[in-house]
């Protein structure tokens, strides 16, 4: 482990022994220093992560996806509200794959929920943008073990409910919640098979417009969970009958309605786990792909900047596609540049 520089050392202090706004500062600026691009950043990030590590952990990590205008900000102001009441520490993280493509944030927007962003006991950070969905989710992963290691009990994952970044999110956290419209259940094929084998709980919000409709919902979404099985979702548990079966509840988040029923299934799934060893099991198949999407993804990027590489792949690209190279000969021909 390295030695921390001088003013390293006080933001690990300030972080770990600190509170109030001098914890949060050193929080938000120990995030900040995570997510730059700069390589001596980076090599100070590294050791301030090493010495948070053994402080992280203890949180309960709850990620959360919807489709633009499910309701995410307004469920996780009102679920953290009623979290933060009843004595939790919660800090907000985002995961948003539009930032990769734009550098600017649509989960940053500051006017979101504003009154939990005020309370002591939050903390809000918007997603870090550009480069990567892997990049972008990296920074996320990293700003979770600062926030443990600063005593938050209750890390919330968000992201909007398009592409990869839910598979991102499924991966870096101990329960995934989607977030569902009470029209959903009139038009099954809309929710993509593969999300919902991803989620742990469903919540039907908004169901105060139409408690028919979200309770139609209800009932569709259930009993296409059990179409779908529990196998798929559970690997070795699932094969030992010991897979959860998936919640769906109703709630309305712009009335703090149905959070008490929502937190009592995310502390059955909690318990649910922590009896059969799969919280821990789950933390750990994710830190190991964690660790091994990093390193492909720095592969990636030492064969693109390698120098033999870079000179001789346009012409293997050309023979590739004059059909004088076969691809893979061409791969291996350039992967051997890089010994
Ligand atoms: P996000 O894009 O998923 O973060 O969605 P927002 O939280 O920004 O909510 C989108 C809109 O839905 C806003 O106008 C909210 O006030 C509204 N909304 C959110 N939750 C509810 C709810 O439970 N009931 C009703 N009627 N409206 C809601």
């Amino acid at each position: 482990m390295s030695v921390l520089p001088i003013a390293d050392e006080a933001l690990l202090q300030a972080i770990v022994g600190g509170c109030g706004p001098a914890q949060r500062r050193a929080l938000a600026k120990a995030i900040t220093l995570i997510e730059s691009t700069r390589a001596d950043h980076r090599e100070r990030a590294d050791a301030l992560l090493d010495a948070l590590l053994p402080h992280a952990g203890g949180a309960f990590r709850l990620g959360l996806s919807g489709v633009p205008g499910a309701g995410k900000s307004t469920f996780i102001e009102a679920l953290g509200m009623y979290l933060v009441e009843r004595g939790h520490r919660v800090a907000v993280l985002a995961v948003d794959p539009s930032s990769t493509v734009s550098g600017g944030s649509i989960l940053g927007d500051k006017t979101r929920m504003q009154r939990l962003a005020s309370h002591p006991n939050a903390f809000i950070r918007p997603s870090p943008s550009g480069g990567t969905l892997g990049g972008v989710a990296d920074k996320t992963r990293e700003a979770i073990i600062v926030c443990e290691a600063a005593g938050h009990d209750i890390v919330i994952v968000e992201t909007v409910g398009v592409g990869q970044s839910e598979t991102a999110v499924h991966g870096m956290t101990d329960c995934f919640c989607l977030l569902q419209l009470p029209n959903a259940g009139d038009d099954l094929q809309a929710i993509k098979k593969g999300v919902m084998e991803l989620a742990d709980l469903i919540a039907i919000n908004k169901a105060d417009l139409d408690e028919a409709a979200a309770m139609r919902a209800r009932v569709q979404i259930t009993s296409a969970l059990r179409f779908f099985g529990t196998h798929a979702r559970g690997g070795q548990a699932a094969e030992e009958g010991q897979a959860w079966q998936p919640e769906v509840l109703q709630v309305s988040a712009l009335h703090s309605k149905g959070l008490d029923a929502f937190w009592a299934a995310v502390t059955r799934f909690r318990e649910h786990q922590a009896a059969r060893g799969l919280q821990a099991a789950r933390r750990r198949a994710q830190d190991r792909a964690w660790m091994w999407e990093r390193i492909e993804a720095g592969l990636h990027e030492r064969f693109k900047a390698h120098s033999a590489v870079s000179e001789a792949l346009p012409r293997l690209t050309d023979d590739v596609q004059a059909g004088r190279v076969a691809p893979s000969v061409a791969a291996r021909r350039l992967l051997d540049l890089m010994n």
